[in-house]
């Protein structure tokens, strides 16, 4: 299902930012949802759940694909990272 609105991040209920992909990430279509609430628990938790599963000092953030209404998680490698790509 199409979507033409952020929607609301399931985890901490903030609305999601429109975001443009990296150009090197192959992706259907260049846009993504992307929760950057710092405080989101989805983002919190993944900290340490990668660090315990993978030993890697990484993180995600909830992102939606507007293009067919997927969700997954997108890697962030800092509090910072991808937020120069915000749009809106
Ligand atoms: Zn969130």
């Amino acid at each position: 299902m199409k979507i033409t609105e952020p929607p609301a991040c399931p985890h901490c209920g903030d609305m999601t930012k429109k975001m443009e992909m990296p150009m090197e990430a192959a992706y259907d279509g260049s846009i993504l949802y992307v929760c950057f609430n710092d405080d989101c628990p989805y983002f919190i938790k993944g900290w340490q759940w990668m660090w315990d599963n993978y030993r890697v000092k990484t993180s995600y953030r909830h992102r939606v694909n507007p293009v067919n209404g997927t969700t997954g998680p997108l890697p962030v490698w800092s509090k910072d990272a991808m937020k120069d790509r915000i749009l809106s």
